[in-house]
């Protein structure tokens, strides 16, 4: 089967292809910079993550572009109260943000752009969006009409026909109730920072952010753009508007949303102060791996509820995994090769590939992986898996890894040293000795989880890092 997305336009999935060569235009919107990041936008930002490698997987090269929003009203309000310039402001939080997600081992996008980097540009969009007809100006500032676009509404699915012609919104953020012409260019306010343009002194609104740095390094017309559900009205249906008034064309082809995480049925949010943020999570002992297992388990389409025994589940889960593959690499197996077993992984590896396939269903894929475990576990214990089936299983495991991408311990994880080894190898074999094998196993387990694998062998235990 061919690789599908559900496309939030048409409301269908649909079977992928870029639309030049083999390579994939995507745009996601990436974080206003006035805090850290909360493990909820850190569940959109792993879903492309997914999305990216699935992606490579299937031999296609990438052409992503993510951007940071380093103006826009929080950042200038939390800019004033503590007394610094914007850009002082989010540099901070800016370096958090890449700190954060290297942590959680998303990959980074070809291309990060900053908003402030591209003021000219913007102006000049809304200047040619003036020429076309589609804005008016009031004290200053300057308002797309959206009864001018008659394809408003298109990407949400909603019917604005109705809508009063001429009443605006100022703010970025806003809800369909309010949907209104919506602000392009904000005139400048006393004690507030501003470019001076050909519009007048201001700054942009965040809708325009995106359609002018979306078309300026991918084209007018884009494979896919990604981002949270919460961004699909306004923000997504005002980057169509824009877009597509500028240039006639279609702005994007496969419109990809993820849904929230959610804390007691509510969405995680810094309003609602119901937020984590990773290093919270850190800081109370779990590891990145496990937040990220945990935000990538979840379809991304379907709602993630956050508990700490789901984030528990998570680093069990990939205990097992690191157990399964400690075994694959230090036991002793018959000689020889199982024809079946050879088959077993190859359908183990054919599901995992149309779970991905079928709009990223990452919940089937880490299915297939684990039933596979269990199977060959089992043949393990029964002596049907040989010697010469080691290695198809170690090229599924690192199919896996290449996109849940958890086996390998964090180096934070990883900082024993030799002679703090060499005392828990001591300790597990005096266990054993004392036939306290709870013990034994615990301690193979804690090396496990750090990295060190262990062998038994006749001459006594032997130890090596992965
Ligand atoms: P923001 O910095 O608020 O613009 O958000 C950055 C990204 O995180 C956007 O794609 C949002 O849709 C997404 N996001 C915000 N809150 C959540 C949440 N609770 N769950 C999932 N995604 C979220
Ligand atoms: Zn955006």
């Amino acid at each position: 089967m061919a690789l599908r997305f559900y496309n939030t336009l048409t409301q269908q999935a649909e079977i992928f292809s870029p639309l030049q060569d083999n390579v994939v235009r995507m745009y996601t919107c990436g974080p206003t910079v006035y805090n850290f990041v909360h493990i909820g936008n850190l569940r959109a930002f792993t879903s492309q993550d997914i999305l990216r490698r699935w992606l490579r997987a299937r031999g296609y090269r990438l052409d992503h572009v993510m951007n940071i929003t380093d103006v826009d009203d929080k950042i200038i309000r939390n800019a004033a109260a503590a007394h610094k310039s914007i850009f002082d402001y989010t540099e901070g939080y800016t370096k958090a943000f890449l700190e954060d997600t290297a942590t959680l081992r998303l990959e980074r996008p070809e291309r990060l752009v900053k908003a402030t980097d591209h003021i000219d540009d913007m102006a000049s969009a809304i200047h040619k969006l003036e020429e076309r007809g589609y804005t008016y100006r009031s004290d200053g500032s300057v308002y797309y009409r959206i009864a001018n676009f008659p394809e408003y509404g298109k990407l949400s699915h909603n019917d604005f026909s109705g809508i009063r012609a001429g009443a605006r919104v100022d703010v970025d953020e806003y809800d369909k109730a309010d949907a209104r012409d919506f602000v392009l260019w904000k005139a400048q306010k006393e004690g507030e920072p501003g470019w001076e343009t050909p519009l007048g002194p201001g700054r942009p609104g965040w809708h325009i952010e995106c359609s002018v740095m979306a078309m300026k390094y991918l084209g007018e017309t884009l494979d896919i753009h990604a981002g949270g559900v919460d961004l699909i009205f306004p923000h997504h249906e005002n980057e169509i508007a824009q877009s597509e008034a500028l240039t006639g064309k279609p702005f994007v082809r496969y419109w990809l949303h993820s849904e929230h995480l959610i804390v007691e049925g509510q969405k995680m949010s810094k309003s609602l102060g119901n937020f984590y943020t990773l290093r919270d999570l850190l800081e109370k002992g779990y590891s990145p791996e496990a937040v990220r297992y945990l935000l990538a388990s979840v379809p991304y389409r379907k709602k993630l509820n956050f508990t700490f025994d789901g984030l528990k589940a998570a680093a069990t889960s990939i205990e097992r995994l690191r157990n399964y593959k400690i075994r694959l690499e230090t036991s002793k197996f018959p000689e020889g090769s199982n024809e079946k077993m050879t088959e077993r992984t190859r359908a183990a590896q054919n599901a995992f590939e149309a779970a991905l396939d079928d709009d990223l269903n990452t919940a089937e894929a880490l299915a297939a992986v684990f039933e596979y475990i269990r199977d060959t576990n089992t043949a393990m214990d029964s002596g049907e898996f040989r010697a010469g089936n080691v290695q198809e299983a170690l090229d599924y495991l690192a199919r896996f890894d290449a996109v849940f991408d958890v086996l390998c311990p964090s180096a934070s994880a990883a900082g024993l040293s030799e002679a703090e080894i060499e005392a828990l190898v001591a300790e597990r074999s005096a266990a054993k000795k004392a036939k306290n094998f709870a013990r034994a196993d615990q301690i193979r387990s804690e090396l496990a989880e750090k990295g060190v694998v262990l062998e038994d062998t006749k001459e006594g235990v032997r130890w090596k890092r992965l």
